[in-house]
């Protein structure tokens, strides 16, 4: 049998220091887990354009369409901020995140106990908050046609269309519902049907998906903005949102909050299965390439570990493997040992980048 395959894209910025932690994580899973993956690795953002004068080359792309999964660090920085739109580091994952057609966006927004107290909410509120916001990520208002500024008699109009076909929202809503099945079995749709008819659309066909092939999943419906009040109140009513691109921009973000830090937040883009089963698949921390710290061994490589623990779960059915990964992570952080981004001031001395990789990677060997 071959080993499972991984494209590691390290990016711009503290990119490439985030994901050499995650390397020494796949490096023990081999070593200690038997569970050996073929690594490659490869330009993104504004280091390919540097290498090729492009922020995706042809044939990174090709090598994105063939493996089991991509691991993507960050991309960006002020270097390239000057640069024509076309070939800005951004539009290098954009276009990945197109051409592999990834329509499901996971964003997990899970409140460990010992940093329930940097979540702007309270204590009680968020901790052991575990929800997972499953965003549209192809189609909706950011892409929908007619779409531009125009001129009507003596002033500009600036027009984008909602538009959601009956295909795109079952194929993200049976995402919403397998996810459930393998968590708490209950998914939450959201829209403003309201107000506005795609959203009626998006109700009807999450509606009827569930009632057709996963009526053992419980499903609820909420207008947007209710539900972004919920986040807020009770967040740990949820289990598993699924939403448009729009409210699940603005939705995912607030709850990233709930859990305190950037640095602690990984995320995945999900497309269609592969010939293997597999979905085509890129995990990616949510944070940037938070210039202001690269270089420095400042940033917390926990949101690239987590990405990583998602692979295992979403692309490689590692569920017990992830769950190995993001124990050591939560006991690490319970322990004391910590980036600056998860500490008060004055609260001691920081630890760098590689000394939280090396802690996770201590915690797991223990774990055995
Ligand atoms: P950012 O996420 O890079 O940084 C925001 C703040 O959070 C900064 O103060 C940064 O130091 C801190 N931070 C972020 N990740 C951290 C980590 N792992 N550990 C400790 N602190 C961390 O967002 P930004 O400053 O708005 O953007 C910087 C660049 O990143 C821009 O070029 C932007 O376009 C790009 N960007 C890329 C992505 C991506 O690659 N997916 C996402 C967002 C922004």
């Amino acid at each position: 049998m071959t080993n499972p395959s991984l494209l590691i894209l390290a990016g711009d910025g503290i990119g490439p220091e985030v994901m050499t932690e995650v390397r020494k994580v796949i490096a023990w899973l081999g070593d200690k887990r038997d569970l050996t993956f073929d690594v490659t690795e490869d330009l993104v953002g504004g280091a390919a354009y540097d290498a090729h004068g492009t922020p995706l080359a042809d044939s990174t792309l090709a090598k994105a369409q063939e493996v089991d999964a991509v691991l993507l660090g960050a991309v960006g920085g002020p270097k390239y901020d000057d640069l024509d739109f076309s070939v800005k580091p951004e539009r290098g994952l954009l276009k990945l995140r197109k051409e592999m057609d990834l329509f499901a966006n996971l964003r997990p927004a899970q409140c460990f106990d010992a940093l329930a107290d940097f979540s702007s909410l309270k204590r009680d509120v968020v901790a052991g908050l575990d929800i997972m916001i499953v965003r549209e990520l192809t189609s909706g208002i950011y892409f929908g046609e007619p779409r531009g500024i125009i001129t009507e008699g003596n002033e500009r109009v600036g027009i984008n269309t909602q538009r959601y076909t009956e295909s795109e929202i079952d194929r993200v809503a049976r995402s919403a519902f397998e996810l459930a099945r393998r968590r708490g079995n209950k998914v939450c749709s959201m829209e403003k049907a309201n107000v506005m008819e795609s959203g009626i659309l998006w109700r009807e066909v999450v509606q009827k998906v569930h009632d057709d092939d996963y009526p053992d999943v419980e499903l609820s419906h909420m207008y947007a903005d209710a539900g972004a009040m919920q986040l807020c109140r009770a967040p740990k009513q949820f289990d598993v949102i699924v939403t448009d691109n729009l409210f699940g921009d603005l939705l995912s973000d607030a709850a990233a909050m709930l859990t305190g830090s950037l640095g602690m937040l990984p995320s995945a883009s999900l497309g269609a299965p592969m010939e293997n089963g597999r979905p085509k698949a890129l995990y990616e921390p949510v944070h940037g390439s938070a210039p202001d710290i690269a270089g420095q061994g400042k940033a917390n490589p926990c949101a690239s570990i987590l990405s990583l623990a998602m692979a295992l779960r979403y692309s490689f059915d590692q569920g017990d493997e992830a769950t190995r990964i993001e124990t050591a992570v939560e006991k690490v952080l319970a322990d004391g040992t910590r980036t600056g981004d998860l500490m008060q001031s004055g609260e001691g001395t920081p630890a760098t980048t590689a000394q939280m990789g090396d802690a996770i990677v201590a915690v797991l060997e223990a774990s055995l």
